[in-house]
C-alpha cells in the first residue's frame, strides 16, 4: 500500500506517494492559489494525485494501493477534517476533508504542519523509535508538535502544542497573537534578527552589521550564527542570550512533559551542532530534576520531505 502525504504552504503544495518503508516514491508540485475559489483549489491537488498515479513510473503507483491522503496545513483543524483557521490561505471553517472525499473516496487525515513534521521525525526522522517527542520549529514564528505513544497529541479540542504562545516574559514584547513575551517573540528566527537589529544599534562595529553589508535590514539569522564562529563579541553576547530564552522554553517542555527527545527543526536549526551544544550545556539548569536522565535535544533529521512524509502518515 501507498500513502498519499500534501504538505499545504503559503506558496506551494508539495504532494508524494510515500511507500511502506516511508520512502517518497513520486513527487510533485502545483503552486497554492489563494486568488481561485477553495473548490477550484481541491480540485487542483486532486488533479496532481491523479496525475503522480502512474503504474508505469512504478507498479505501486495506482489509486487501488491509496491506504489514505493526508495534509498539513499552517493551521488548525478538527477530527472532521475541517481546517478552522489558516490564515495564510484565508481557510475559516473549511471542510477539507468532505471536499476531497467527494473527489477521491479514500480516508482523508488534515492537521497542524509542525504537528505533522513531528510526527515525520518520530516515524522517519532522528526520533524514529521514540514512543514520546516534542519538535519544536524555530523559523519566521514558533511551531511545535507533541507525540505521545507515537501519535500527534493535539488536545482534545485540536488547540493544543503551542509552544511558541506560552509566555517567557511577563510585559515582554508584542506577538502577533496579541498577547506579549511570547516565547515566539525571544526564540524565533524573526526575534533574532529583531534582537541583532536593537544590538548593531548600540554596537554599529559588529561584525554582524559588516556581513549585512552596512544594512540593518539585510541581518538574519545565519549572519549572526556566522559572526558568533568568527568570535564576535556582540553576536556572541546575543547567542548567549538567545540560547538562555530558547533554553527556558525548552526545560518547561522537560519540567511539564518529560519526552524521549526534544527535536528542533526550521531555519535557526540550521546553526547545527554550535546551537545544539549551546542548548544541551544550558537547558538542564532550568530543568527541576536535573540530577536525573535527561530528554536529549538533537536537530531535525528530515528536510523538506518531512511536510509530505508526515502528512502522509497522519491516521
Ligand atoms: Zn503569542
Amino acid at each position: 500500500m501507498i500513502r498519499i502525504g500534501l504538505d499545504i504552504g503559503g506558496t506551494g503544495i508539495q504532494i508524494g506517494a510515500v511507500d511502506e518503508s516511508n520512502q517518497i516514491i513520486a513527487q510533485a508540485s502545483i503552486p497554492t492559489r489563494t486568488d481561485i475559489p477553495f473548490e477550484d483549489q481541491v480540485q487542483q491537488m486532486v488533479d496532481c494525485i491523479h496525475s503522480l498515479l502512474d503504474p508505469q513510473i512504478n507498479p505501486a503507483l495506482t489509486m487501488e494501493n491509496v491506504a489514505s491522503i493526508g495534509a498539513g496545513i499552517p493551521g488548525i483543524a478538527n477530527e472532521a477534517g475541517t481546517v478552522i483557521d489558516c490564515t495564510n490561505l484565508g481557510w475559516k471553517y473549511t471542510p477539507l476533508r468532505q471536499e476531497f472525499q467527494k473527489r477521491i473516496d479514500k480516508p482523508f487525515f488534515v492537521d497542524n504542519d509542525a504537528n505533522v513534521a513531528a510526527l515525520a521525525e518520530s516515524v522517519a526522522g532522528i526520533s524514529a523509535g521514540t514512543s514520546s517527542s516534542v519538535f519544536i520549529t524555530l523559523g519566521t514564528g514558533i511551531g511545535s508538535g507533541i507525540i505521545i505513544n507515537g501519535k500527534v497529541w493535539k488536545g482534545h479540542h485540536g488547540i493544543g502544542g503551542e509552544l511558541g504562545h506560552m509566555i517567557l516574559k511577563l510585559d515582554g514584547e508584542p506577538c502577533s497573537c496579541g498577547n506579549h513575551g511570547c516565547v515566539e517573540t525571544y526564540c524565533s528566527a524573526t526575534a533574532m534578527i529583531r534582537m541583532a537589529r536593537e544590538a548593531v544599534a548600540k554596537h554599529p562595529d559588529s561584525l554582524i552589521l559588516k556581513l549585512a553589508e552596512g544594512n540593518p535590514k539585510k541581518i538574519n539569522a545565519k549572519m549572526v550564527f556566522d559572526a558568533v564562529r568568527q568570535e564576535d563579541a556582540v553576536a556572541k553576547e546575543l547567542f548567549q542570550r538567545y540560547v538562555s530564552y530558547l533554553s527556558q522554553a525548552i526545560a518547561g517542555v522537560v519540567n511539564f512533559l518529560d519526552p524521549e527527545v526534544v527535536i528542533l527543526g526550521g531555519g535557526v536549526s540550521k546553526a547545527g551542532s554550535l546551537l545544539l551544544d549551546a542548548i544541551r550545556a544550558e537547558y538542564p539548569k532550568y530543568v527541576l530534576f536535573n540530577d536525573q536522565p535527561l530528554p536529549q535535544v538533537e536537530i531535525a533529521s528530515l528536510s523538506a520531505e518531512a511536510g509530505i512524509i508526515g502528512a502522509a502518515m497522519l491516521s
